[in-house]
């Protein structure tokens, strides 16, 4: 189905109306061999709160921006390829429902569908694009992934010391390896994860130590569970610290 459509008219006319409406600071989109799979809002699970975000399936790559005119104008648009993604399925819990992770060496994220057959119908599509992808390429698929990001508002203590408090002072920071929120003290480290930045990042004393031996951390996907206690309505809005890539 994919193929009869992939140079199809009606195919390079919508995948031109997506370009228009990210407009001039978007990139090109239109390759020979592109489809557009899909489209649609998801609910994107950003540092400071879940939000809203128009996302696009093609073939090879999955494209998501913000909304500033609904089916109009979007901007600040992200461009995944899809060769190096994997997605998980996130249980339900809380406000969050029908979300699932999207995971990729360089940014890892949860996203949330309105329906839980949206949920299935997005999963199901990425995952044949995938491997459609790998397939073609003869690739395996991509082993290491960056840790999703915990949400600030998940932690009112640093998630390492579990004693620190944080405060306008004493402010939040992200470990780039297991993607908890910790204190300055116990983030003080940098180590290089080249999969994310040429530059070494900022890592928790925790997993500093496991990447310095070399032992092997367990999968980020093991930790992702929300500890419901952690969970508070006091987010304070501190400014960003770190280079915040998670938009
Ligand atoms: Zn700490
Ligand atoms: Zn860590």
């Amino acid at each position: 189905m994919v193929d009869r459509l992939a140079n199809s008219e009606a195919n390079s006319k919508r995948i031109g109306v997506v370009e228009a409406c990210f407009g001039t600071a978007g990139q090109p989109l239109a390759i020979p061999g592109r489809v557009l799979i899909g489209e649609g809002v998801l609910t994107k699970l950003c540092r400071k709160k879940p939000k809203a975000r128009q996302f696009f399936l093609f073939n090879d790559i999955l494209v998501y921006g913000n909304i500033v005119i609904q089916k109009k104008k979007y901007n600040k648009q992200h461009i995944i390829p899809l060769e190096s993604v994997t997605i998980d399925t996130v249980e339900d819990e809380g406000d969050l429902h029908n979300g699932w992770l999207i995971k990729t060496p360089t940014k890892s994220f949860a996203v949330y569908a309105a329906t839980a057959s949206e949920k299935t119908e997005w999963m199901s599509h990425i995952n044949k694009c995938v491997s459609d992808l790998l397939e073609k390429s003869g690739k395996s698929p991509t082993g290491e992934h960056a840790a999703v990001w915990v949400p600030d508002s998940e932690a009112t203590v640093c998630m390492r010391c579990q004693r620190v408090k944080f405060t306008p002072v004493n402010r939040r920071h992200h470990c780039r390896k297991c993607g908890f929120v910790v204190c300055g003290p116990c983030s003080e480290k940098k180590f290089l994860l080249p999969s994310q930045s040429s530059k070494p990042v900022r890592v928790c004393e925790f997993c500093y130590k496991q990447l310095s031996t070399g032992a092997t951390l367990p999968s980020r996907s093991d930790s992702y569970n929300r500890q419901s206690s952690e969970i508070s309505s006091n987010n304070l809005s501190d400014d960003d610290d770190d280079d915040d890539s998670s938009d």
